[in-house]
């Protein structure tokens, strides 16, 4: 079975975590200048990033403009910080937040927006920097997560706003086992956020570097083909669902360790995963091009947009009947994702915070139609991935 996604992880980066020789402070220092920014701060997650992020910028008791179709950990951090909020819709078309429903849901009391470019698409540069112009009391904040260097135009999507946040876990486009980078040019914010950093986190116990080691390499082991066959049988079975499920719809959370600093065995991870990412970016640019080639033409296949500058940190066609496409695809050992399938506004942890009038029929629509491909393939793997979903799609019911 090919699972539908895996770290670039080599032997090398697992005996790296097991040694531990890097520091996180080395790991910020190389993550900055992968970025073009003069500062990089680390966490043990993306949303503990986020979370801290908005303490260190001093915002409390107002609203903060999200994505509606976004990883559900974004509202997570945007609760806990005792902040508001404010759901938008996806542009059509664009899996990227509708920026002019964005600029009409900005009020007095707006905060910041949190601008992501999902799936690695950048976020339009231009049409944000006019918004900013417009409303300057509202701080532009970078969601990277999908996207670590994606451009917009030639212009780094991470530079645009007063920082930029980056989720590291083994599903993303590198990684550091677990973690979360927020980078900045600001000095002042970069002290703040080290300040807030000092006084909410505890720093890592010895045991839990070597659990993250192991945990590497089990996670990578069970992302082979043939352990996966395995592991999905497993899977299925539903004996491990208490470890698969990320999100429960009904309360906003954190895991328990999110104030747990980074350890050193994820910072040695990380450090080479920044060395490795061009070439990561790379063949995800290759694979995207030749699924591409391959489903183009296709009226039972919605094609995601080919973008200059995109990271593709999912190859994401949109089809009628995932869920049937899916289950045909995994009879061909095939491992196709459900990405995003929820509406967060929808989710009854956040019915509260939805407000009148506003809809989401196009984050609606994603949510029932995209399916997502293996990026971590070969180019003849690739290949007969597209064929077999074609066929898939055209076959009927
Ligand atoms: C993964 C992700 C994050 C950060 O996630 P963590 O698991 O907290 O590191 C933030 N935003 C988006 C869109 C994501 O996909």
């Amino acid at each position: 079975m090919i699972p539908r996604l895996r770290p670039a992880v080599t032997l090398a980066d697992v005996a790296a975590a097991v040694r531990g020789a890097e520091s996180v402070e080395a790991f910020e220092q190389a993550f900055a200048v992968l970025m073009g920014q003069r500062f990089a701060v680390a966490y043990p997650y993306g949303r503990t990033g986020l979370l801290l992020l908005l303490e260190a910028l001093g915002l409390q008791n107002r609203e903060i403009i999200c994505p509606a179709y976004t990883c559900v950990v974004v509202p997570h951090a945007i609760v806990l910080s005792g902040n508001t909020p404010v759901f938008v819709d996806s542009a059509g078309d664009s899996f990227n937040m509708n920026l002019d429903a964005a600029e009409a849901a900005i009020t007095a009391s707006t905060g910041a927006l949190i601008a992501t470019s999902i799936h690695g698409y950048p976020v339009n540069l231009d049409r944000l920097t006019e918004l900013r112009q417009r409303h300057p009391h509202v701080l532009i904040i970078q969601d990277c997560a999908h996207s670590f260097a994606a451009e917009h135009r030639g212009h780094p999507v991470q530079q645009a706003g007063v920082a930029a946040v980056f989720g590291l876990n083994v599903s993303k486009l590198m990684t550091s086992i677990f973690g979360g980078m927020v980078t900045t040019d600001d000095a002042l914010l970069a002290r703040r956020l080290r300040d807030v950093r000092a006084a909410r986190l505890n720093g890592p116990s010895l045991l839990r570097g070597l659990q993250r080691a192991v945990y590497l390499a089990a996670a990578t082991l069970a992302l082979t083909p043939t352990l996966f066959t395995i592991v999905d049988r497993i899977r299925r079975l539903g004996l491990i669902d208490r470890f698969t499920e990320y999100y429960n719809e009904a309360v906003i959370d954190m895991p328990d360790d999110y104030l747990t600093g980074m350890s050193r065995a994820e910072a040695s991870v990380g450090v080479r995963q920044t060395a490795a990412y061009h070439g990561i970016i790379a063949h995800r640019q290759k694979i995207a091009a030749l699924y591409d080639d391959v489903l183009r033409n296709h009226s039972e296949i919605t094609l995601p947009p080919l973008v200059e500058g995109a990271t593709y940190s999912h190859y994401v066609p949109r089809v009628r009947d995932p869920a049937r496409v899916c289950a045909e695809m995994a009879k061909a050992g095939i491992e196709l994702g459900r990405l995003i399938d929820y509406c967060v506004p929808d989710m009854p942890a956040y019915a509260a915070y939805v407000r009148p009038g506003s809809g989401f029929a196009n984050t609606r629509r994603l949510n029932r139609e995209v399916v997502n491909l293996p990026m971590h393939v070969d180019d003849e793997t690739a290949r007969s991935i597209a064929s077999h979903l074609v066929r898939v799609c055209k076959s009927p019911l």
